[in-house]
């Protein structure tokens, strides 16, 4: 019976130092090793000629060097997005997204195939959950879209990652890090901490577990009602972690990390678009850190609520000023192929 290998991009870069060592090698070994996967993107162990033989031969024995296959893959009408479905290797499917705005490469990454989650807007909440994601399937997204643009643009490469795609990035907490890890270390990827942005709907004690691990990434908290009966109705997990319990948190984030959070707020048309809606969330941010963005409902198959339009849109942001909160009005990409927020699902 052939044995399970392990998923080489589970690993950091400590773990194969560890592994190789354990395997009577050299750490050197592992070094180029790491740089063949990461920094040269050679994935054949045929091809690491520089490695011995037998250190190869072991490595391939136990570690499956392997990436998701696209099951589908989509373009937005404006040329700016992709989506791609992607088939893990328990046939389990996931989507990533690559918007390639002038300027700006970001890739939108899933943390879990489904979500448990529920928020009501949310075709992937709509689906319910399937199973977390190991660092290597996170990290795989990432090297999935650094290889489209390299291919795209041999100078282009990834710069930036939001783990806003399927999934509640914190409630997958331990894989998540460690992928994190993985694509910020300086002899790989080496993207900036401070490029990557983990969108959470409000998983209390993992807002305070980043606050005191001192993980400099972004982090985004999707709000979307500014009582606790409004945010609950949208975001059924409010009902385990109450806004106030959440606001403590987020004060807590802020104040530990001396860093701002950006909350995003879905706007609905007549559901959470008011001014009184505004108001209320300018009264509750008042104070902190914090930029709000608000992102005009996206449409999915299970949730009749509509988008906000551009000019109130507008008037919700010119309340919020008033309470010198920052506010950004995204751009809505990608609905075409519906690789929008909160549109992800693993339709195939
Ligand atoms: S919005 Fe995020 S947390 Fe909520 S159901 Fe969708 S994927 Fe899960």
């Amino acid at each position: 019976m052939p044995t399970l290998r392990a998923n080489f991009h589970d690993l950091t870069r400590e773990a194969l130092r560890l592994l190789t060592v354990r395997w009577g090698f050299s750490p050197v070994h592992a070094a180029r090793l790491w740089r063949y996967v990461y920094l040269d993107r050679i994935e054949a162990w045929e091809l690491m000629t520089d490695l011995p033989v037998r250190y190869r031969d072991r490595a391939a024995a136990e570690l499956a060097l392997t990436h998701p296959e696209i099951a589908v893959e989509t373009h937005s009408s404006d040329g700016f997005t992709r989506k791609y479905l992607l088939a893990l290797a328990d046939d389990r499917r996931i989507e990533t997204v690559l918007m390639r705005f002038t300027g700006r490469v970001t890739a939108c990454i899933s943390s879990q195939a489904g979500c448990a989650m529920g928020c009501v807007f949310c075709a992937t909440g709509q689906m319910g959950f399937t199973r977390h994601l190991s660092a290597g399937e996170i990290v795989a997204q990432a090297l999935h879209v650094n290889r489209v643009l390299h291919s795209l643009n041999p100078g282009e490469r990834l710069r930036n990652i939001v783990l806003m795609g399927m999934g509640e990035p914190l409630h997958n907490y331990d894989a998540v890090m460690t992928a994190t890890e993985i694509l910020c270390d300086t002899a790989g990827l080496s993207l900036g901490t401070k490029q990557i942005t983990l969108s959470t709907v409000g998983v209390v004690p993992g807002i305070v577990r980043l606050a005191d691990e001192g993980r400099p990434i972004h982090l985004a908290v999707s709000l979307h009602g500014a009582t606790q009966e409004e945010r609950a109705a949208l975001v059924p997990v409010a009902k385990k972690w109450p806004l106030d319990a959440l606001m403590e948190a987020c004060r807590y984030y802020i104040a530990k990390q001396q860093r701002r959070i950006f909350y995003e707020w879905t706007l609905i048309e007549g559901k959470n678009d008011t001014a009184e809606n505004a108001h209320a969330v300018g009264r509750l941010l008042h104070g902190q850190d914090a930029q709000v963005n608000l992102i005009p409902l996206n449409p999915t198959a299970g949730f009749a609520g509509i988008p906000t339009g551009q000019e109130a849109a507008r008037r919700f942001q010119t309340i919020l000023a008033e309470y010198n909160l920052p506010s950004t009005i995204r751009q809505r990409r990608g609905i075409d192929i519906a690789a929008g927020c909160g549109q992800l699902a693993n339709a195939r």
